[in-house]
């Protein structure tokens, strides 16, 4: 399985990779990015290449 967390700092909160997610594991909440349903991730890494900022992180568990 894959965890996902947000650098906080570094999030824009434009939500890219809200828009990219294929199974909407991200929403904006207050300006930030925030992980939602994580347990849906399939480790595509769109996220990773959209975020202006590296602010996803993905760990293979
Ligand atoms: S790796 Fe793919 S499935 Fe997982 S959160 Fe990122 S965009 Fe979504
Ligand atoms: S793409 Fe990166 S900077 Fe933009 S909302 Fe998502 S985590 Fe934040």
């Amino acid at each position: 399985m894959w965890i996902v967390t947000i650098d906080s700092e570094k999030c824009d909160g434009a939500g890219e990779c809200v828009n990219n997610c294929p199974v909407e594991v991200f929403k904006i909440e207050n300006g930030k990015c925030v992980v939602v349903n994580g347990d849906a991730c399939e480790g595509c890494e769109t996220c990773v290449s959209v975020c202006p900022n590296g602010a996803i992180i993905l760990k293979e568990m």
